[in-house]
């Protein structure tokens, strides 16, 4: 069987390095991204250039129509899912929370947590043996900011990735005799664009004296952990969430 992934927030970092690698193992991949166009074609060119199947579709997580519009493109040009990672992923500004607006918490929710949950009521509702599909797996990308807060940068953010935490678990007990397995990734400081989304472009080399292993990590070494968690392999793993952290 054909086995086909969407990875929401593909065009840059850990979801571009997700798809690249998912191309290796042998899936159809379809990327969403939300703003950055000519990175996301950049990603299918290099995929379809190595001899893979790929697909870029433009739509916001945070809209369910985009999230509708988004599935019935994969299905159409691609075929049925067996594989979402919930990867497109925001934080804002570098902030204390009682200098947080009400605009900025909802964003980072809409995106992370409501983004993250329509995307796999859909990929439930095609996977599902109880809906007459043939199962799949689904990988959340979580962040160890749920463990660690974030304060004094993005309370909200951590807060956020705790809700990714308990949808893990919970949809993984919910789907689990439905043939679909629910997991999530924990990245600690991994070296992507997403800093300087917090104001702090270099914030991975200030801090990486904090992990245990003297570094920051790399979205290709992230992408590893999705797919095994993904992959047969993985086949009695569900309901869980992976560290890939350094020690941190
Ligand atoms: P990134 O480099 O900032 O890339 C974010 C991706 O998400 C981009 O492809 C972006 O698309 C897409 N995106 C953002 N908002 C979206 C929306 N509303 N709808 C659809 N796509 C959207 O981020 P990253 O560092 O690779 O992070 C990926 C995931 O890992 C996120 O969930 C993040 O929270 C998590 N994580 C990252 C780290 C880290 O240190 N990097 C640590 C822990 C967890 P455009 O290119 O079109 O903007």
């Amino acid at each position: 069987m054909q086995k086909i992934i969407l990875i929401t927030g593909g065009s840059r970092g850990i979801g571009a390095a997700t798809a690249y690698l998912a191309a290796q193992y042998g899936y159809a991949v379809a990327i969403s991204y939300v703003h950055n166009r000519t990175t996301a074609d950049g990603v299918v060119t290099a995929i379809t250039a190595a001899g893979g199947q790929a697909l870029a579709v433009q739509a916001d997580v945070a809209q369910e129509a985009d999230v509708l519009r988004m599935f019935v493109k994969v299905d159409e040009v691609l075929g049925r899912i067996t594989a979402l990672v919930n990867n497109a992923g925001v934080l804002e500004a570098q902030s204390r929370v009682e200098h947080m607006t009400a605009e900025r918490i909802t964003r980072v929710f809409a995106t992370n947590v409501l983004g993250s949950f329509l995307c796999a009521r859909e990929a439930v509702r095609r996977m599902s043996t109880a809906h007459g599909g043939p199962g799949g797996a689904i990988v959340n990308l979580s962040s160890r900011a749920s463990k660690l807060g974030s304060p004094g940068e993005y309370v909200d953010y951590a807060a956020s990735k705790a809700a990714v935490d308990t949808l893990t678990i919970g949809l993984a007990k919910e789907v689990a005799a439905e043939g679909i397995r629910v997991n999530a990734v924990s990245p600690g400081l991994i070296t992507t664009d997403i800093h300087a989304s917090g104001g702090e472009p270099g914030r991975v080399e200030r801090l990486k004296d904090s992990v245990p292993m003297g570094r920051g990590g790399t979205a290709e070494e992230v992408a590893q952990a999705v797919l095994w968690l993904l992959s047969d392999a993985a086949s009695y793993t569900t309901g869980t969430c992976l560290d890939v952290s350094g020690g941190r």
